[in-house]
């Protein structure tokens, strides 16, 4: 299985890979079925602990720093959610300002306020507070394990391999669609620890998928390392349809910075998921996790997708004939 998935990656545009896009997409369909997901982040702060290598909003990066308030963030989750948007997706640095009860608050009025899945995408919690986190109301977690390689994680990330991936299989054990993911093109990493990456996903149940290519960053350790290759991004896409077929994958704003069309791209390899940004616009300059990262907006999106003969799911089609927009 390792060496088919090796072969896969290395794919160049081929009739072979245009074969593998075409199964990939026809295992999403027969999965998924024809919708694309539209999920709505918050970036809610930019204030973060860890120290990871590849990251712009590392602790030791000057940048200017900001926290949304709780209020902020329920009133941006309740506006993303009257778009219609499938799930609201809280993301951060590893901030500790937002303590398990203030976490536990502001899910508990976005579950009222939005009547939306929500997804948390915070770093790392003990495993007491993501159990508190889900029955406050959170229902999807995200903690990527960036890669399953020990030695390149401990290199680019900083912090502990073993309590990284044991809270992603408690995430799963604790019921939440538990999401990984890694970023293509780290220092040293090769088609095989990609291809751990997707096989270790598989093993454990992972559910949400994040695939980005890595975007070098002014002003960290990584900023002189080439970006990742989009070619084997999207070639992962599709042997993680393959490895995960009910997989919720999205088609990453990092794959969208090299290359717009790319991130379209994406749903020919297998990617049924879109994520568009809520936070506002004050704070969204400031939450730079990397060079140049695309704007997506959702009238854009949604206008794309339509343009592109994509079904959108009910939520967002009312929400936009409500608006008469469609
Ligand atoms: N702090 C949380 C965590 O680490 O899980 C979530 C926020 S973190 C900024 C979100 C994701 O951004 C990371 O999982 C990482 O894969 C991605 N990321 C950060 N810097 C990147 C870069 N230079 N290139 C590509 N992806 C990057």
């Amino acid at each position: 299985m390792r060496e088919e998935i090796i072969y896969l990656l290395k794919l160049k545009d081929s009739p072979d890979r245009k074969a593998l896009f075409d199964l990939a997409n026809a295992v999403r369909r027969d999965n998924m079925g024809e919708t694309i997901f539209i999920k709505g982040i918050i970036e809610f702060s930019n204030y973060c602990k860890r120290d990871c290598t590849y990251c712009g909003i590392r602790a030791s990066c000057k940048v200017k720093r900001y926290r949304m308030e709780p209020d902020e963030i329920v009133e941006a989750a309740i506006d993303a959610a009257k778009h219609g948007i499938d799930t609201v997706i809280l993301q951060s640095g590893e901030d500790p300002f937002y303590t398990t009860d203030i976490m536990i608050d502001i899910i508990k009025r976005i579950k009222i306020g939005a009547k939306k899945p929500i997804s948390l995408s915070i770093g790392e919690r003990t495993p007491e507070e993501f159990k508190l986190f889900k029955e406050a109301g959170a229902s999807k977690c995200l903690l990527k394990q960036e890669t399953v390689n020990p030695r390149i994680f401990k290199a680019v990330h900083g912090s502990d391999y073993e309590i990284r991936i044991s809270l992603l299989k408690t995430l799963v054990s604790l019921g939440y669609i538990a999401g990984g993911g890694d970023i293509i093109g780290l220092p040293d990493q090769t088609p095989g620890d990609i291809a751990d990456d997707i096989i270790f996903m598989r093993d454990n149940g992972i559910k949400m998928v994040g695939i980005g290519p890595f975007i070098p960053t002014k002003n960290t350790p990584l900023e002189n390392h080439p970006v990742g290759s989009a070619d084997m991004t999207l070639n992962a896409y599709a042997c993680t349809r393959l490895a995960i077929p009910n997989v919720l994958m999205p088609t990453t704003t990092a794959l969208g910075t090299i290359d717009e069309g790319l991130q379209y791209k994406g749903f020919e390899a297998g990617c049924n998921v879109i994520m568009v940004n809520f936070t506002p616009d004050k704070y969204r300059q400031v939450y730079r996790i990397y060079d140049n990262k695309r704007k997506v907006e959702f009238y854009e999106t949604v206008h794309e997708l339509l343009k592109r003969g994509k079904k959108l799911s009910f939520s967002v089609m009312k929400a936009l004939k409500e608006e008469e927009m469609v």
